[in-house]
C-alpha cells in the first residue's frame, strides 16, 4: 500500500514517472546517483518530461502547464529524486523561475518566458549570489542602469548552477540606491547568449564542474525583461526562496546512499544496531515528506511559506547528512562496488546546508519570525 500524502491522481503520477525512469534507467540512459536536481543535466530528459506533461505541472494550461496542484508536482519531484533521475537541465526554471514570472511578470514576459520552460527549451541558471554577497544577499553589486528601450548590467555573480548550460539567467540587481539595502534591487531575466556575459567554471572538491562564475558586462537587457515592479526585488526574491528551498530536493539528495542501506539492513539481519539507526532515519524521512506535502499545500492556497521552507530545508540537510554518516558505520563504505554512490554523496555532502541558504542564517529566520509572532 502507497502511503504516501496526497490523492489518487498522485499515485497515478508517481506511476508514471516510475515507468519512465524505469525505461531510462534500464535502456542505460542514465545512472542513477545523489544531488542528481544539481549536477545531472540532460536536457532530452527534461525535454521528454515536459512532452509527457511532468513540468510545469502548476502552471496555466495557456501557457503549457498542466494547471495542476503543487501536492500532484510534489509526487512527481519525489520519484524523479528518489530515482535520481537527470533533472538539472529543468529543475531551476520549473521550480521557481516560473513560478516568479507568473506571480509577478507581465502578459508579455509570462508569454516570452513560461512556454519555453513548460516546453523544456528555456534552461535558466540563477544569478543571486556574488562574492560579497551570499548570505547577506541583499548586499548584491551587480547594478543595472536604465538606459534608452532597457537596462545595462555590470557586475559578477558566483555559484551560478549550470550557468554554462543555461540559455536564460535570472538575475538580482541594484537599480538604485537607498537608505535600506533591501530597497533598490530588481529582478530580471537575461539572455545567457548576450553580448558582454562570460562564464567561467568552477570546479568543486569532486572535480566536477556544476556551477561557475559569470560575469557582465555592459549587458544590455530590453525593459519588458524585468520581472514585477522596479526597486521592489526583495520582496519578491524572498517569496521565490519559499520555491527554492520547500521542494523534497532538500531532503531527499543523498537517497541512493539510504536506498543502500536498507539493502545492506536486510542482508545484516541481526544487526540490531544498523536496524534502529535505520529505523530513525525513515521516521525522519516521514516527518519530512509530511512538511514537504504541507509547503505545497500552503502554495496551492497561494501562499509564499517562507518560513516553513527554511524550516524544511535546515531539518531536510540534518537528515541528507544523517544518512551519509550512518552509512559510515556499515561495511558498504569499503566496498568498491558500491564507491561511487558512497563518494558521490559524500564529496557533494559539504554544500547541502550551504546552497539556497546557510544552516545557521535559516535558524536566525525562523527564529526572527517567531519572536515576531
Ligand atoms: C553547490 C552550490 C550551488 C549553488 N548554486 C547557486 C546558484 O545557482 N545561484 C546562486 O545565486 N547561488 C548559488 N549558491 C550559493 C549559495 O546560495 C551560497 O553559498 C549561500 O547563500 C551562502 O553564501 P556564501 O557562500 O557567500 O557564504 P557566507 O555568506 O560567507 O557564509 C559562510 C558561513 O558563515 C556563516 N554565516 C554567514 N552569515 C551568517 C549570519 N548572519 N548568521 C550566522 N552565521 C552566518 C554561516 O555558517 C555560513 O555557512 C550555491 C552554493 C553551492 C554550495
Amino acid at each position: 500500500m502507497d502511503h504516501s500524502p496526497g490523492t489518487d491522481s498522485c499515485t497515478e503520477l508517481r506511476a508514471r514517472v516510475r515507468e519512465l525512469t524505469a525505461e531510462w534507467r534500464v535502456g542505460g540512459r542514465y545512472v542513477p546517483r545523489s544531488d542528481s536536481w544539481l549536477r545531472s543535466f540532460d536536457l532530452e530528459f527534461s525535454k521528454e518530461l515536459a512532452a509527457r506533461g511532468l513540468i510545469a505541472m502548476t502552471y496555466p494550461k495557456e501557457f503549457g502547464g498542466a494547471g495542476r496542484t503543487n501536492v500532484e508536482r510534489l509526487a512527481v519531484t519525489e520519484e524523479l529524486l528518489r530515482a535520481g533521475a537527470p533533472v538539472a537541465a529543468h529543475w531551476i526554471g520549473d521550480r521557481q523561475i516560473g513560478p516568479a514570472v507568473l506571480r509577478h511578470g507581465t502578459r508579455a514576459l509570462q508569454e516570452e518566458i513560461v512556454p519555453r520552460i513548460a516546453s523544456g527549451e528555456a534552461v535558466f541558471c540563477l544569478g543571486m549570489s556574488e562574492p560579497e554577497a551570499g548570505s547577506d544577499l541583499a548586499s548584491v553589486r551587480t547594478s543595472a542602469e536604465r538606459v534608452e528601450g532597457g537596462w545595462l548590467v555590470n557586475g559578477h555573480k558566483i555559484w551560478t548552477t549550470q550557468a554554462h548550460h543555461a540559455t536564460h539567467a535570472y538575475l538580482l540587481a541594484r537599480t538604485s540606491r537607498e537608505e535600506r539595502k533591501h530597497d533598490g534591487l530588481s529582478e530580471f531575466i537575461l539572455d545567457m547568449g548576450a553580448e558582454g556575459v562570460q562564464v567561467t567554471p568552477i570546479v568543486d572538491l569532486a572535480g566536477e564542474h556544476h556551477f561557475n562564475e559569470v560575469r557582465f558586462e555592459n549587458v544590455f537587457v530590453p525593459a519588458h525583461r524585468v520581472i514585477g515592479e522596479v526597486g521592489k526585488g526583495w520582496k519578491q526574491v524572498v517569496e521565490q526562496l519559499s520555491f527554492e528551498r520547500g521542494g523534497a530536493e532538500r531532503s531527499l539528495s543523498s537517497y541512493p546512499v539510504l536506498v543502500e542501506l536498507i539493502a545492506e539492513a536486510a542482508r545484516q539481519r541481526d544487526d540490531r544496531e544498523l536496524h534502529a539507526l535505520l529505523g530513525a532515519l525513515v521516521a525522519r524521512l516521514a516527518v519530512l515528506r509530511r512538511l514537504c506535502f504541507e509547503v505545497a499545500s500552503a502554495m496551492d492556497a497561494g501562499q509564499a511559506p517562507v518560513q516553513q521552507a527554511a524550516a524544511l530545508k535546515y531539518l531536510g540537510n540534518a537528515f541528507e547528512h544523517d544518512v551519509i554518516e550512518a552509512l559510515r558505520r556499515t561495511d558498504l563504505c569499503q566496498d568498491p562496488a558500491f564507491d561511487s554512490t558512497f563518494g558521490q554523496a559524500l564529496l557533494a555532502s559539504p554544500a547541502f546546508g550551504l546552497r539556497g541558504g546557510a544552516a545557521e542564517v535559516l535558524l536566525s529566520l525562523i527564529a526572527r519570525q517567531e519572536a515576531r509572532s
